[in-house]
C-alpha cells in the first residue's frame, strides 16, 4: 500500500444476531486506526447469507456502536460516496467482477450437483485425504447463466507467504487453495468473494478481523492476483479467550450481548477502555484511558498476537475508575434512574457514598435497599441493639442525649463538620459507647456508612427525630 494513501477501515458484520465483545472490539480497533490517521471508517453490512440472518440485527449493531461512541463516516444508515453499504444491494458489482473473472478464464459454472460434491467429499474422507474441489475441475463447463454456482478457478496452485500487521510473516501450502464459490445459486455472492470486491470499491486499506480468516487468506490472495488487486493490509486480531483462558470465548462463557452491559448500567467509556485493552496495550503503566486518549496512543504494533482473556473483574474495576472520574453532576444523573424513590435532597447528598460502594450503576438494583434503604425508611430497632457491648441503658441514653444537643447547634453542611463536632465528645466518652448507639439509632445497621455521613444525608431534622424516638424507647 502506498504510504500516502488515506487510511480507510471498515467494520463489516453479518446481521446474524447480537453483537458480543469480539465483534465490538473489531469495530473499535478499525475505528481507532481510522481516527488516529484522520482516515475514513465505514460500516458495511454483510447480509449475503440469507439463511443465517436474524431480524433486528442491524439496528442492534448500530445501537451497540453508537453507545460506545464509535461513529462512521459512511455506512448503511447514512450512505456515502460508496453506497450502498448493504451487500444484498450491491449485487451488480459482484456480477461485474464475476464477468471479468469469467472472461479471464478464472471462473466457471459449477457442473456438479450437491449430491455429487458430497460423494467426492465422502470418498476423500475414506481415503483420509483433504477434499479439494479443484481436483474435480472439468476441462469445460456450460456457460454461466446464474442458476448454478459460479466457482473461482485458482489461476496458479502455489504456496503463499504474506505479511500480517500483527502476526508477521505467515505461510500456507498449496492445499490451502481451492476453487471456492464466488456466487451461489441463489444469486448472492459468498463472503470470500464479496468482501474483496467491496473492500476494493470502497478503497479499504486495512482489514481488521478475527483469526478465523487466516486459513482462507491464501484463497483471498489468489483472487486478488486474478483481479490484479493490491491487497489491503491484513490486521488479524487476537482471539478472545474464556475467563479461564483455556478456550475461545463462546456464548456460554460470557460472550454476552454488548447491550446487556448498557442495560446493567456500565459506562460506555469504561466498556470502550476494557475492549481496547483486550488484545492491545500502549505500553506503560496507565490503564485508564478515555476513547480519545486510546485513539492518540493506538498503534498496530501494540496489538497482541496471543489470545486475550475476558476478565470481568477488570471490567468492574475499570468501570469504577471511570465512574469516579465523572463530575458530581454526571454521577448524579447516572445514579438517578436507579434510585427513583429517593428524594432529590437525599440523593444529592448521597452521591459520593453511593459511588464509593458500587462498581456499576446497575448494582444499585441489588444493594440499594440493604445499604441505603434506611435513608428513606425509618428503621425499627429494639432498644437492646443500641447498647454497645455491656453498656447499660443509661450510658446509651446519656450519650445519645448529649450527641443530640451537639447536633442541634451545628451546621449540617458537610459530614466533616458533623464529625469534627462529635469526635471530641466521642473520644472523651469512648468511641464505641457514643458512635455505636448513634449509628444504630439512625440506620439500624451494624455495618453502614459512618454515622456522620448518615447525619449529613438525613439532615438535621430527621436525625434528631430518630434520636428522640430512640431516647423515648430507652426511657420506657
Ligand atoms: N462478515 C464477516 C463476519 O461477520 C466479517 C469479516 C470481515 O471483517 O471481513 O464475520
Amino acid at each position: 500500500m502506498p504510504n500516502n494513501k488515506k487510511v480507510v477501515t471498515r467494520f463489516a458484520p453479518s446481521p446474524t444476531g447480537f453483537m458480543h465483545v469480539g465483534g465490538v472490539r473489531t469495530a473499535l480497533y478499525a475505528w481507532a486506526w481510522a481516527r488516529k490517521n484522520n482516515g475514513t471508517f465505514i460500516l458495511r453490512i454483510e447480509d449475503t447469507d440469507k439463511a443465517r440472518e436474524v431480524e433486528g440485527s442491524i439496528p442492534h449493531i448500530i445501537e451497540s456502536l453508537k453507545w460506545l461512541g464509535i461513529n462512521w463516516d459512511e455506512g448503511v444508515d447514512i450512505g456515502g460516496e460508496h453506497a450502498p453499504y448493504l451487500q444484498s444491494e450491491r449485487l451488480d458489482s459482484y456480477q461485474k467482477y464475476a464477468k471479468i473473472l469469467i472472461e479471464k478464464g478464472y471462473a466457471y459454472t459449477d457442473p456438479y450437483t450437491e449430491e455429487e460434491v458430497s460423494a467426492f467429499r465422502a470418498q476423500a474422507e475414506l481415503e483420509k485425504r483433504a477434499f479439494l474441489y479443484r481436483e474435480h475441475r472439468l476441462e469445460t463447463t456450460e456457460i454461466w447463466d446464474g442458476k448454478k454456482p459460479l466457482r473461482f478457478k485458482v489461476p496458479e496452485i502455489k504456496s503463499y507467504k504474506w505479511n500480517d500487521a500483527v502476526r508477521g510473516e505467515l505461510t500456507a501450502g498449496e492445499e490451502a487453495l481451492d476453487d471456492f464459490i464466488l456466487i451461489k445459486s441463489d444469486g448472492y455472492p459468498t463472503y470470500n468473494f464479496a468482501h474483496i470486491i467491496d473492500d476494493l470499491e470502497m478503497g479499504v486499506t486495512h482489514v481488521m478481523r478475527a483469526d478465523e480468516f487466516i486459513a482462507s487468506t491464501p484463497k483471498f490472495l489468489s483472487l486478488y492476483e486474478a483481479l490484479d488487486i493490491v491487497p489491503p493490509v491484513f490486521v488479524t486480531l487476537p482471539p478472545i479467550l474464556s475467563p479461564e483462558g483455556n478456550k475461545k470465548l463462546g456464548k456460554r462463557d460470557g460472550a454476552k450481548d454488548i447491550l446487556e452491559y448498557k442495560k446493567e448500567g456500565y459506562l460506555p467509556e469504561a466498556m470502550f477502555n476494557f475492549l481496547a485493552f483486550l488484545g492491545w496495550n500502549p505500553g506503560g503503566e496507565q490503564e485508564i484511558m478515555s476513547p480519545m486518549e486510546i485513539v492518540e496512543h493506538f498503534s498496530l504494533e501494540h496489538i497482541h498476537s496471543s489470545g486475550a482473556m475476558l476478565n470481568e473483574e477488570k471490567l468492574l474495576w475499570m468501570n469504577k475508575e471511570h465512574m469516579k472520574k465523572k463530575s458530581y453532576e454526571e454521577q448524579l444523573v447516572g445514579i438517578k434512574p436507579y434510585m427513583t424513590e429517593y428524594s432529590d435532597e437525599i440523593l444529592e447528598r448521597l452521591v459520593p457514598t453511593i459511588i464509593d460502594r458500587i462498581n456499576f450503576y446497575g448494582e444499585l438494583h441489588t444493594i440499594k435497599d440493604i445499604e441505603f434503604g434506611f435513608f428513606i425508611k425509618r428503621p425499627q430497632i429494639e432498644r437492646e441493639r443500641v447498647l454497645f457491648k455491656d453498656d447499660g441503658v443509661d450510658v446509651a441514653s446519656n450519650n445519645l442525649e448529649n450527641v443530640k444537643n451537639i447536633l442541634k447547634d451545628i451546621d449540617f453542611s458537610s459530614a466533616d463538620i458533623i464529625k469534627q463536632a462529635i469526635m471530641p465528645y466521642a473520644e472523651k466518652e469512648g468511641k464505641g459507647n457514643v458512635l455505636w448507639p448513634l449509628r444504630m439509632t439512625l440506620s439500624g445497621q451494624e455495618k453502614s456508612v459512618d454515622p456522620f455521613t448518615i447525619c449529613f444525608v438525613l439532615g438535621k431534622e430527621e436525625s434528631i427525630i430518630r434520636i428522640d424516638e430512640m431516647l423515648k424507647k430507652l426511657d420506657s
